[in-house]
């Protein structure tokens, strides 16, 4: 069981120093009966966002702590100004963390609303491990990417090696 109120304020650090100005969020909350969806963000009347995060991303030991991060982060950029869509400034920030930390927060292609979206549920697990030779930081991705076909001219966002090394998760 991972510690969702740890993950969350880290998540908020993580957003936030890169300057990123988040929106008020009224309220976090832990959706035991979602199955199809991760997360979600919904804005309320006073303007203000509720956020809402699947239990099964923290109670799910085969989810890494890092997918669920990005869940979090994903709703969290939602809550930014001109970031209710997944295009954009939403998208623009999406890609700064990712370059900047390493994950992989994608948008959604389907299913979605206003803020109401379907990730695709299957697609969860964990295809490769890297590690970085020279400081043991781990990314963790769950599909081919232009990173895990090309990781070993990929620095390492902690330390600047360029040493990872990759193992596949079957
Ligand atoms: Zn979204
Ligand atoms: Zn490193």
């Amino acid at each position: 069981m991972k510690d969702f109120e740890i993950l969350k304020e880290q998540c908020i650090h993580e957003v936030t120093r890169l300057g990123i100005k988040l929106g008020t969020i009224s309220s976090w909350s832990i959706n035991t009966r979602a199955k199809t969806r991760w997360g979600l963000c919904k804005l309320n009347h006073d303007g203000s966002y509720s956020i809402e995060i699947a239990s099964r991303l923290l109670e799910d030991d085969r989810i890494s702590e890092q997918a669920c991060k990005e869940t979090i982060i994903h709703e969290l950029l939602h809550t930014c100004k001109g970031c209710m869509r997944h295009t954009g400034k939403w998208k623009y920030y999406a890609e700064v963390v990712n370059q900047v930390y390493g994950y992989n927060i994608k948008r959604v292609t389907q299913g979605q609303e206003k803020g109401v979206e379907n990730y695709e549920g299957s697609e969860m697990s964990i295809k490769y491990v890297f590690t970085c030779g020279s400081c043991g930081a781990t990314i963790y991705r769950k599909r081919d990417s232009k990173f895990t076909r090309n990781y070993r001219y990929y620095g390492c966002a902690r330390c600047g090696a360029v040493a990872w090394s990759k193992k596949t998760v079957s």
